[in-house]
């Protein structure tokens, strides 16, 4: 029912839901469940549930609605955004908010051709996730987490019991039955907090300082893996000096690649070629490597622990204390297993050498404003240490790591009837890669990519509903919200929210004219809503947790599952996936019409099953073709049977030489 992605079994008698059980089988949870998740059978029986599709009647925001049939409400919807799309796409925002189908709504928009989509990540930990997946091509929850069964230390920064809360319970009570620590960093000691071994109870929003004097003792008293630093990190590549237009940048060759100064023969080599040994402490003309700018830069007096403790709020000697700890866990407790494997130049190595040091954090560092680098700082600990994607630390899950070069670059550039050329999400590498219109402008109505906002990755949904009224960068015609409460939750001011929901223009028109909501819930949005699309609610419709979405998988395992209805609505309700492929194909959007203007989908299920985003690459990865294929081939009419038939999940295991160490 949450971000964490549970798997649940769903006792049903007499077309009532009676019971809700972790589901023993899942990867996520094991069996586990949370107090929410047992409550899920109060989501089915909620008066809230809407019941029918609503068409506004009385001034707006005044709660007057008049119950329509479907079709009225598609014919409707259509007449809205027909015209947008035709003339000017980008007068559609379209942003959603928690749910399980982003790589879905995300297609349609980009069919639609609007560049105006995002889901409700601005105003999350996307700020975590985006620093990590440019600092190490992956980060916490969704793409990683620490070796539960290796690690001897556990930091557990600014986490709540929130995302991923079932695999750290299971997680931390397993650490507690063989003795290893947990070490807690937080405000205030609850939850988590509450059971570790110690706890820093650091000022809000000085983790980052905290980190960084970490570092400068690690540096100091020369406790880091100058080995790992040197094979598997970039802190062998050359920079360049100086603050020219090339200054603190790689030096690359003709091809692009890093350039490290080679051991074996002293001269420049691209960091990744076959068999080159990288020299952590070269000097080459007017360049330095990466290794001697940090260092020079954390063994300043600046980030020595006396000179941070007073804003932390923890004394030197327990800062210095914690140092002290990582050093002697990751090296003297050093885990070697006895497995050869080969790395991304090619060498073969007999042995996997862990640092049994994990680090798990979440909102307490995302929710400040330099959560960004608060998590860069904390990955930069975790290198030094040798403490990622190795044996006891954090481990990264399939698909990820996943290098920037492998994300999409934002797109952005609305063409009058047509689709977008590309996703909207993604990562800016450059300046020509920011979503700017040709007056420098943004080109998204929430500014992200922008040169006020370049690295947000998920978008600024927070900021919609403001910029389109305000009309910066331009007005839009129609705001499409699903799933999310942006009256109340989103924009941090319902009252203010509500006024520009309501403001009209000199000619007396809603200065945003269109306002559709789908939500299987009333709630202080629909009440602004001009066209409600009532959405079944979780147990009443298909949804897949999709690889080409944010994944499930484990560390030893890439994973996709399905949900199925159990229940069958007893109202005029529709799952909100099915109503927009029922939408796609009244508009006539590519993908969404077949070559006779046919349907291409039936509805959501059918979706899942026969969509395919490149030959042979659906939305499920499991039981592919006849049903012997994984991860690549074609649509399979019995996949979701298959998927039911294994308890909702499909799981594929990492052979063993590349549990570690994945490039
Ligand atoms: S933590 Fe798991 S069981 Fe609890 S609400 Fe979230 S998905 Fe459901």
């Amino acid at each position: 029912m949450c971000a964490c992605r549970c798997g649940i079994d769903v006792h049903v008698r007499s077309g009532r839901v009676t019971y809700i059980e972790g589901n023993r089988d899942h990867p996520v949870n094991r069996g586990v469940i949370c107090a929410k998740g047992a409550a899920g059978i109060m989501q089915v029986t909620a008066p809230a549930r809407l019941r029918a599709p609503l068409r506004r009647v009385g001034p707006r925001g005044a709660g007057a609605f008049e119950e329509i049939t479907w079709d009225e409400a598609l014919a409707l919807a259509v007449d809205w955004l027909a015209p947008i799309r035709a003339k000017a796409p980008e007068k559609l925002a379209f942003f959603t908010g928690r749910d399980q189908s982003q790589s879905f709504t995300g297609w349609w928009a980009q069919m639609f051709g609007t560049p105006n989509f995002a889901a409700h990540g601005g105003f999350c930990s996307v700020n975590v996730a985006a620093a990590g997946i440019q600092t190490i091509g992956g980060s916490f929850w969704e793409f990683g987490q620490p070796d539960w069964d290796r690690a001897r230390l556990v930091l557990l920064f600014g986490v709540a019991e929130d995302h991923d809360s079932n695999p750290i319970k299971i997680g931390l009570g397993a650490m507690k039955a063989r003795g290893a620590r947990v070490v807690a960093i937080n405000p205030i000691r609850t939850g988590y907090n509450a059971l570790a071994d110690d706890w820093l109870g650091v000022t809000p929003g000085t983790d980052g300082l905290l980190v960084l004097a970490l570092v400068h003792e690690l540096l100091a008293s020369g406790r880091i893996d100058l080995d790992y630093l040197a094979r598997f990190t970039d802190a062998p590549c050359l920079l360049a000096d100086g603050t020219g237009p090339q200054g603190g940048l790689y030096l690359r060759d003709e091809a692009g690649k890093a350039q490290v100064v080679d051991r074996r023969t002293g001269r420049l080599a691209p960091f990744d070629g076959d068999g080159v040994e990288p020299d952590l402490g070269a000097d080459w003309p007017l360049h330095r490597t990466v290794f001697r700018v940090l260092a020079e830069r954390y063994l300043d007096p600046a980030h020595a622990p006396e000179a941070v403790a007073d804003r932390i709020g923890v004394p030197a000697a327990r800062i210095r204390a914690l140092a002290a700890e990582l050093a002697r866990v990751a090296f003297d407790e050093a885990i070697v297993i006895e497995r050869p494997w080969t790395d991304f130049r090619g060498v073969r190595h007999e042995r996997m050498v862990g640092r049994p040091v994990a680090v798990h954090a979440m909102r307490g560092i995302a929710a400040h404003s330099n959560g960004f680098q608060t998590t860069r700082s904390l990955h930069l600990l975790q290198i030094l240490l040798g403490a990622i994607e190795t044996p006891g630390s954090l481990r990264f899950k399939p698909p990820y790591p996943r290098p920037l070069s492998a994300h999409p670059v934002p797109h952005f550039r609305a063409r009058p009837g047509e689709p977008l050329d590309g996703p909207h999400l993604g990562f800016v590498r450059a300046p020509a890669d920011l979503a700017l219109r040709p007056d420098g402008s943004p080109a998204r109505i929430d500014g992200a990519f922008s040169w006020e906002a370049p690295f947000a990755a998920h978008g600024l949904m927070q900021r919609v509903i403001g910029n389109a009224h305000a009309g910066q960068p331009y007005r839009i015609d129609t705001l499409f919200l699903y799933m999310a409460n942006m009256a109340w939750n989103s924009s941090m001011n319902p009252a203010e929210v509500a006024r520009m929901l309501t403001d009209r223009d000199a000619s007396g028109d809603y200065v945003i004219p269109h306002v559709i909501v789908s939500d299987a819930y009333a709630s202080e949005t629909v009440a602004y809503a001009d066209l409600v699309l009532p959405d079944t609610t979780y147990l009443e419709r298909h949804d897949a947790i999709s690889l080409l979405d944010r994944p499930i998988s484990r560390a030893d395992c890439a994973a996709d599952a399905i949900r199925w209805p159990v229940l069958e609505p007893d109202r005029d309700v529709r799952p909100f996936q099915s109503v927009l492929i029922e939408l796609g194909h009244r508009l006539g959007l590519p993908g969404l019409v077949d070559a006779d203007g046919a349907p291409a989908y039936r509805d959501y299920a059918d979706y899942l099953v026969r969509h395919e985003r490149r030959p042979g690459i659906g939305p499920l990865a499991g039981w592919r073709g006849d049903g012997s294929q994984h991860g690549r081939g074609a649509p399979n009419p019995g996949q979701l049977a298959r998927y039911v038939g294994n308890g909702s999940v499909f799981t594929a295991e990492i052979p063993a030489e590349a549990a570690f160490f994945k490039p």
